[in-house]
């Protein structure tokens, strides 16, 4: 690829030029939040103009998270209060944006599975579902663990689920691996034998496969999130981040649908609304609505909300995947297409894979760093997420990336190879 030898421009002028023409090209951003409380244990955390590099205002991404807790509310405000930080130190420094894009899946298991292990060292028993959304220009990136969930509608009205779902009545994969990890799943015995109400992970009793928090239940309820990153048409878009208690009452389609045409802030409340009078408040129940607008499109009074095609509503299951090698390697050699593309989606529990990646990624990120932690290690110290203490030498412990020890212990607890836990809260002790 011969690089362009025109005249040469400054390179001071010729940053600017990039970073105010990137400013330009992103979607205004217009967001709104309601909320009905029943525990209380609901939190959300809300945050536009972050900035990619400390001290760089131009260079900025919105975080839109929701965090909705169970026994207690600590795992919940915990995780609002450090889980971005633990997600900006996994990023490596001096990324350009498509790097820092690339850079993110990875940062986001590591970011998560440290505010997990962080928060177990403060021996509390609650745990908390998150849905993380970071939007950078049109790629929104979205990591869940938990029955919170992420939708999107495109601007031609296609509907895409961009979160998982964790609950074990509807995932038969996740069952497997905590079966697999020494956990017991079933219902709930009552008198006279009957099974009752959803699956659940025992010891504890918890419906959900992933959370941080919940130190009481087995360490197979891990907090590695689903990750999916999509680029969205510059005709924008709208999102609805929910909790639980939005979900149980409507579908994808039926949220969007009674909020038409409203404010982000109008179809936030919409939904709320809606949710309660089908069900009831049984729930905390609480809707984040984040519309990405063209800038054009945007006038001070009157936001507009994505335009919808009728009789569109496509709920699309599977997107296009896109290959490993892009047909086009920038926005400008694109055709613009009102397409919701995908970029990344992976919804792996184990951490050799998830935070192993293909070159050039791989090369982004230090060798000699905990690749959860982020402590610095002599070389020769760490443990690759390859080694498996179970079966030596089977795969590759000389590659790398490498935990610390205590990031390693923490590793094997997830895959229920031994308990970092209090012991006293499982049934059995055997599998060692
Ligand atoms: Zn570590």
């Amino acid at each position: 690829m011969a690089a362009k030898m025109g005249r040469a421009m400054p390179l001071a002028l010729l940053l600017k030029k990039e970073l105010s023409s990137e400013k330009i090209e992103n979607p205004d951003i217009v967001f709104g939040q309601a909320s009905q409380t029943k525990k209380g244990e609901d939190f959300t955390f809300l945050k536009v103009e972050c900035a990619r590099m400390p001290g760089d205002g131009v260079a900025t991404f919105s975080v839109f998270a929701l965090f909705d807790g169970h026994n207690g509310s600590g795992a919940a405000i915990y995780s609002k209060e450090n889980l971005l930080n633990n997600i900006l130190c996994a990023i490596p420094s001096n990324l350009n944006r498509d790097e820092w894009l690339a850079a993110l899946p990875r940062a986001l298991v590591a970011g998560f599975v440290k505010t997990d292990k962080d928060f177990q060292t403060k021996a509390h028993s609650s745990g908390t579902t998150v849905t993380f959304v970071i939007i950078d220009g049109w790629v929104i990136t979205v990591a869940s663990v938990g029955d919170s969930r992420c939708v999107l509608e495109s601007a031609e009205g296609s509907i895409y689920p961009l979160s998982a779902d964790h609950r074990l009545d509807v995932n038969e994969e996740e069952v497997e691996r905590i079966t697999a990890s020494g956990g017991e799943v079933g219902r709930l015995n009552v008198v006279g034998g009957a099974e009752i109400g959803p699956l659940r992970c025992w010891p504890g009793g918890l419906c959900l496969s992933r959370s941080i928090g919940d130190m009481d239940v087995g360490e197979f309820i891990v907090p590695v999130p689903h990750v999916k990153q999509v680029k969205i048409s510059t005709a924008g878009g709208r999102l609805i981040i929910s909790s639980d208690g939005v979900w149980d009452a409507l579908s994808f389609e039926m949220a969007f649908n009674c909020c038409r045409g409203m404010t982000a802030d109008a179809a936030a409340m919409q939904i709320v609304k809606e949710a309660v009078q089908v069900k009831g408040l049984r729930d905390d129940t609480t809707c984040i609505v984040v519309d990405m607008i063209p800038p054009e499109k945007l006038t001070p009074s009157q936001p507009t909300p994505p335009p919808k095609k009728q009789g569109m509503g496509v709920f699309t299951k599977m997107f296009r995947k896109k290959a490993t090698e892009p047909s086009c390697q920038s926005d400008k050699e694109c055709p613009e297409h009102d397409v919701v593309e995908e970029l990344f989606e992976e919804g792996s529990a184990s951490l050799a894979e998830r935070l192993e990646a293909d070159y050039p990624i791989r090369n982004m990120f230090k060798l000699f760093i905990c690749a959860v932690c982020q402590v610095e290690m002599q070389p020769g110290e760490g443990i690759s997420v390859h080694s498996d203490t179970s079966q030596p030498g089977r795969l590759r412990p000389w590659d790398g990336p490498f935990l610390c020890e205590s990031c390693q212990e923490k590793k094997e607890a997830m895959e229920g190879k031994r308990h970092s836990r209090d012991s006293s809260s499982r049934k059995s002790s055997g599998s060692e």
